[in-house]
């Protein structure tokens, strides 16, 4: 039974009506019996003066780099968790209207389930359910990513034999074991796909002199972005200002190259990955062994990771194949 089944039965049981996975980069919204409703940046756009809310999702992204000083468009989570409560809470209850207007005030409001990563400290879980309750939902239910995640790429949580996911989001990477339902052993590291792209950024002004904004680095991640030496090596040419001379210039990077901007960040993901197979008691970790790892979530989409992942641990690995809808599904 996958969650979403398992949503749908609970929620004829009355359990809960929407399932929201608020993560730096994306936020998805499901609603039981609809799926997946919405898929849209985590960002918003603000009036300065009166810190109204002009945009959220594709529309305020869009915005960002383009703003005038009148109006700002940010990113109220930061490492996937609450960094302005404020907006955040104004993001959560815009999208919840999206997702299912109240037409009229006698409507009930939805009993709501949130993902959390399971590195969130316990002020971090308050911040989250608080703005959750007031932006509009009758109940709040907090469930940790990893768990929701594994559910959605429909793996046997309830069973006793380990699973493994890692979730590589925007801002946080979360590895898991789970088994019978519960996490077994975890870690959290404040540090995903946006890190990733700060590494190309870093990388070519250190190398090359060349400064580029952060939409150009996220396009080069997906485009030409490995972690594992890649058969045929690609290019791709972008634009940016030459320190030197503070005017615009155009140069190709290759994929290789990528493999060298991401080594950082990269290893501590791999270190994460060992260090909670590490503290794993052996019969779970012979389960994962037979079972494999599902990596989930946006970051894992960067070419060659399940290689790398299975080259370094000797575990096959796979890309669940709803990567990025995982968690809301789940
Ligand atoms: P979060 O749960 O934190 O919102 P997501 O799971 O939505 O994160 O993943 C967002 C991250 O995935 C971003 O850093 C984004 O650049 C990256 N990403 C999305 N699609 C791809 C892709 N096709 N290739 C590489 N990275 C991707
Ligand atoms: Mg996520």
């Amino acid at each position: 039974m996958s969650f979403f089944d398992f949503i749908q039965s609970a929620s004829s049981s009355s359990s809960y009506d929407m399932a929201i996975d608020l993560g730096t980069a994306n936020t998805l919204v499901g609603i039981s019996g609809q799926g997946v409703v919405i898929n849209e940046p985590s960002v918003v756009a603000i009036e300065r003066s009166t810190h109204r809310v002009l945009a959220v999702g594709h529309e305020a992204k869009n915005m960002i780099n383009h703003t005038p000083d009148t109006f700002s468009a940010e990113h109220p989570l930061h490492d996937g968790v609450v960094s302005d409560y404020d907006i955040t809470e104004a993001m959560i209850s815009a999208f919840i209207n999206k997702a299912a207007p109240r037409r009229y005030p006698w409507q009930p409001k939805p009993r709501i389930v949130v993902c959390i990563p399971c590195g969130a400290t316990s002020v971090e879980k308050r911040a989250v359910f608080e703005a959750t309750i007031q932006a509009g939902a009758r109940q709040a239910y907090l469930i940790e990513e990893p768990m929701a995640a594994a559910m959605g790429a429909d793996l046997p949580v309830t069973e006793p034999t380990g699973s493994m996911v890692v979730d590589i989001g925007g801002g946080t990477t979360e590895v898991a074991v789970i088994s019978l339902g519960g996490i077994v052993t975890s870690s959290s590291l404040r540090l995903a796909g946006n890190r990733m792209d700060e590494a190309i950024a870093m990388h070519l002004r250190d190398l090359l002199g060349i400064k580029i904004g952060e939409r150009t680095a996220e396009q080069m991640k997906m485009q030409i972005g490995c972690v594992f030496p890649k058969e045929e090596e690609t290019t791709i040419e972008i634009k940016g200002r030459c320190l030197m001379t503070g005017l615009p210039k155009t140069i190709t990077v290759t994929s290789t190259e990528m493999l060298e901007a991401f080594e950082e960040p990269v290893e501590r993901i791999l270190e994460a990955v060992h260090g909670v197979l590490e503290r794993t008691p052996p019969e779970l970790v012979a389960d994962i062994a037979n079972n494999g790892i599902v990596m989930t979530g946006g970051g894992s989409l960067v070419d060659g990771f399940d290689k790398l992942i299975t080259a370094r641990t000797g575990i096959h690995t796979v890309v669940a194949e709803n990567a990025i809808s995982c968690v809301a599904i789940g």
